[in-house]
């Protein structure tokens, strides 16, 4: 999350950039609420509540075992787990293998990969193309590497895609990077081919690096809709990276390990910036993804299906209290919702979820401008309570009315 204004004597001026932390008024709320002893019902955390497999837990005990472990690991990830992510990517979207030396590095998570693959490749006044609403990390690493954030409207009405035509000519010449994030926190959008063959010609047209946030990939719903890589479009590798991590697919955003694949220039770039700040994952940790990239995948699909039945009691409820659900949630941890009309603003309407229903839910505002006029419910609580959520709104009068 984006952090509160700093204003104090040892904070430098790159500091005042950053926007203002826009749940802050939630949060204070809410603390107050759990010191009157309400009973909270958060939707607002984007974190699996599920433990980590078994079968990984059991491998990390044995890895940290293993005295070899416990000494600084390459920077760019150990051998044996680069290769383990180009096969586990290879085998997943059915592509070729890249290269392992030069075509994939590790990440500490995947926000730091983020955060660093701009500072690897914008300089001072270069534009970054992100879209909006979106993950903060893409625009707070901009403005702190001092580049230029050029806001992308993601529109309910083009599907939350990108659209390329609102683009000004003279910001594609100026832009070095572009952002994308799909499946999409916080819309829930899914992305085709047909889409993603425009991104590759719009960035080869302007010589833009596409940075696909892949954090999802694998929380989708049904075998039959499952998220594509980027790299499916022929060429992409020339001017593309895609972005993965462990955190949300495996249940393990605690551990911080994931990955980058994708074009070797910009494979480069990163690595340099990384031998030079972090000395990369805990070489246990990179032991215990392997495992978790490489062994049987049929664990995930009690998951799936428990994250199918929490989006459609909360789809279901939210229909019995006048919303429309256009577009069915199938995949990622979220639903992405309109608020009742007679609110002004997300805010008010996450303020009065909380103060009448005892409910927290992020309002939409907290992604980017584009966000106003929207909720995210995330469905990391249990069926029991989402449905118990609904039950509360409904008594309350937070229901949607035209
Ligand atoms: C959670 C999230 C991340 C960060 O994941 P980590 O690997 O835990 O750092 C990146 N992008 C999006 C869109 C996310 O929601």
């Amino acid at each position: 999350m984006t952090s509160t204004k700093i204003k104090n004597k040892y904070a430098a001026k790159r500091l005042d950039n950053i926007p203002p932390y826009l749940f802050a008024e939630i949060d204070k709320k809410k603390q107050a609420a759990i010191e009157r002893g309400v009973d909270i019902i958060n939707l607002g955390i984007g974190d699996p509540d599920q433990p980590t497999p078994k079968h990984i837990v059991d491998a990390m005990h044995k890895a940290i075992d293993d005295p070899s472990t416990h000494n600084y690991p390459p920077y760019e990830g150990t051998k044996e787990f680069r290769k383990a992510c180009v096969q586990w990517h290879s085998k997943r979207f059915g592509l070729p293998e890249f290269n392992p030396n030069t075509e994939c590095v590790s990440s500490i998570g995947m926000k730091e990969a983020i955060h660093n693959m701009i500072l690897a490749t914008v300089d001072e006044d270069d534009y970054s193309l992100i879209p909006s609403p979106a993950y903060p990390v893409y625009k707070t690493s901009t403005i702190m590497c001092g580049g230029v954030p050029h806001i992308m409207p993601l529109r309910e009405d083009n599907s939350f895609l990108v659209d390329f035509d609102l683009i000004p000519e003279e910001v594609a010449k100026k832009a070095k990077i572009m952002f994308l994030n799909y499946p999409n926190n916080p819309t829930g959008a899914f992305a085709s081919k047909e889409f993603y063959e425009k991104v590759i010609t719009f960035a080869k047209r302007h010589d833009i690096l596409v940075c696909q946030d892949a954090a999802y990939s694998e929380n989708y719903f049904d075998e039959a809709n499952k998220p594509i890589s980027i790299f499916e479009v022929k060429g992409a590798k020339d001017v593309a990276v895609e972005f993965f991590s462990l955190s949300k697919g495996y249940n393990m955003t605690g551990w911080r390990v994931g990955f980058t694949v994708g074009n070797p220039d910009a494979i480069q770039a990163l690595g340099t910036v990384k031998t030079n700040i972090d000395s990369g994952v805990f070489k246990a940790i990179q032991n215990t993804a392997i495992k978790a990239l490489t062994d049987d995948q049929s664990h995930m699909d009690p998951q799936r299906k428990l994250y199918k039945e929490r989006a459609a009691v909360a789809e279901e409820g939210l229909k019995s209290l006048g919303w429309q659900i256009k577009r069915p949630c199938q995949g990622t941890l979220y639903i992405w919702q309109p608020i009742p009309p007679k609110y002004k603003s997300s805010i008010d309407f996450a303020a009065d979820m909380l103060d009448k229903a005892g409910i927290v839910v992020p309002p939409g505002i907290g992604y980017g401008d584009y966000g106003e006029g929207y909720f995210r419910i995330a469905l990391s609580a249990e069926k029991s309570r989402i449905e118990e959520a609904i039950v509360r709104m409904k008594q309350n009068g937070l229901v949607f009315e035209e």
